[in-house]
């Protein structure tokens, strides 16, 4: 005898940093549209929070879930597709077992059934798991079969290789790898070198989608600074309309990401971060930048005095363990309620941003009309620098204000993580640790310590933390 169900609703936020709490709220409405249109009573809704496929981050409300299940409390699961339920063949596996044993027999996706009480069901089901990581075929065609009836403007390019992020369909956002690309843009635009996270991305053995068996700096540039991930079409290199597949990163931060690339063009290669305090201590005498040195076979920061620097040349502080105690208070700091706020205040924060890169690229445009009307003989080459000058240090002064905006992008899935990060820290590239450390904290100045103290007085070290 068919009985109503009692129902449970499983779905996850896959980033709740990048305005994706959205996705959720679409989520819940058509696995409830589903449960109605089947007839089954909602018992009860699991919503999880920000979960990285490469990596194992506890889930309390799918465990709560399977508790639920285990109890007897539910028998039936609707979740919007198979990927917001379990990630890995093994979960899948566990879940397919914890359902068979307790009398789950209803499993059902928005996006396409599973049948537990067919035969075939649970066979189809553990294959499914299997493959999980290359996706589910049956939703990429149906996919690519509407689109094709659908869709003219936007459609994807061709092209044997598949996009990163994307399935085969190159419409349908793969998960866990436009997981990764959150992760590049915000680390990106924290400032880390593409030949930083390249590394990354190597040594966390992320599948590459193309020939290559690793990853390479060019690669990594092309899919960050293409429009594709941000719901755009490229037409040779150029946004050419609204796409058809949706968006993994914000047309903001595509803008930012732009933006950066060109001023680090304008530049030129900077070289590699040495220090991780480089620029951000100050001297507690007389205000100047602390440069790293090597003294006597020890490391330290110091005051210059000479015509670079201009410091009083009168303070000194071993490098070690300034750099571990600065490290260790960062990472705690990550975890107070103070950092939640900081992060809460970021959307006023990309509104500003985008209003720099405004201003970037009217400055930009001022110069390049200065160039033509001196190309075309209308100015002298005097009048040109001249012309030129403010427009100069408008960049200048925009570009400022946008690396210290840009760190708040640092700390992208990192608040309340800091004890987690401590294990990481020391394998972390210096890159990536100068822009935690940036993110959180403005500068420190060091003020002056006793004569001849052996051990660090961190009463020297006075932080200034973002706010
Ligand atoms: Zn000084």
């Amino acid at each position: 005898m068919r009985r109503a169900h009692a129902a449970a609703i499983c779905a996850r936020i896959s980033s709740d940093q990048t305005g994706q709490g959205l996705g959720v709220q679409r989520q819940l409405e058509d696995c409830h549209k589903l449960a109605e249109s089947k007839g089954w009573q909602v018992a009860e809704v699991y919503v999880d929070n920000d979960i990285s496929a490469y990596r194992s981050k506890h889930r309390p409300q799918y465990a709560r879930m399977l508790e639920d299940i285990e109890a007897g409390r539910i028998d039936a699961v609707i979740a919007y597709h198979q990927d917001r339920l379990t990630r890995r063949p093994m979960e899948w596996e566990q879940f397919v077992e914890l359902c068979d044993r307790s009398g789950v027999d209803q499993l059902a996706t928005v996006t396409s059934d599973i049948d537990f009480g067919n035969d075939n069901g649970m066979l189809i089901a553990r294959i499914t798991a299997a493959v999980a990581a290359n996706e589910s075929a049956r939703k990429s065609e149906r996919v690519k079969r509407k689109m094709q009836q659908n869709v003219e403007a936007g459609l994807p390019h061709g092209g044997s290789t598949r996009p990163f992020g994307f399935e085969p369909d190159r419409v349908t956002v793969r998960e866990s790898e436009a997981q990764v690309i959150r992760e590049l843009a915000a680390r990106y635009l924290a400032g880390e070198s593409m030949r930083s996270l390249a590394n990354w991305m190597n040594d966390q053995q992320i599948p590459t989608t193309g020939k290559a068996e690793v990853w390479r700096t060019a690669t990594l540039r092309t899919i960050l600074t293409r429009g594709r991930i941000a719901g755009l079409r490229d037409h040779k290199g150029k946004p050419a309309g609204t796409a058809v597949w949706p968006a993994i990163i914000t047309l903001s931060q595509h803008e930012q990401i732009l933006a950066l690339q060109r001023s680090k063009q304008r530049q030129g290669r900077r070289a590699p971060r040495r220090y991780l305090l480089s620029g951000l201590l100050t001297c507690g005498r007389c205000g100047s930048r602390l440069y790293s040195a090597a003294r006597q076979d020890t490391r330290r920061y110091v005051c210059s005095k000479g015509p670079d620097h201009g410091g009083c040349g009168r303070m000194t502080i071993v490098a070690a363990p300034v750099e571990q105690w600065i490290a260790a208070a960062v990472l705690m700091r990550l975890d107070t309620e103070v950092m939640r706020d900081v992060l809460a205040g970021r959307a006023a924060k990309d509104e500003r941003h985008a209003q720099l890169v405004g201003e970037i690229e009217s400055a930009q445009t001022a110069m390049r009309e200065f160039a033509e009307m001196f190309g075309a003989g209308e100015i002298t080459r005097p009048e040109l620098l001249a012309g030129r000058k403010p427009a100069e240090a408008r960049i200048i002064a925009a570009q400022r204000q946008l690396d210290q905006i840009s760190g708040a992008h640092a700390l992208h899935g990192l608040v309340g993580n800091g004890g987690a990060l401590r294990e990481q820290w020391g394998s972390l590239n210096l890159d990536r640790q100068h822009a935690i450390v940036r993110a959180v904290m403005e500068s420190a100045t060091i003020q002056p310590g006793k004569a001849g103290a052996q051990k660090l007085d961190p009463a020297r070290i006075v932080p200034i933390w973002v706010s």
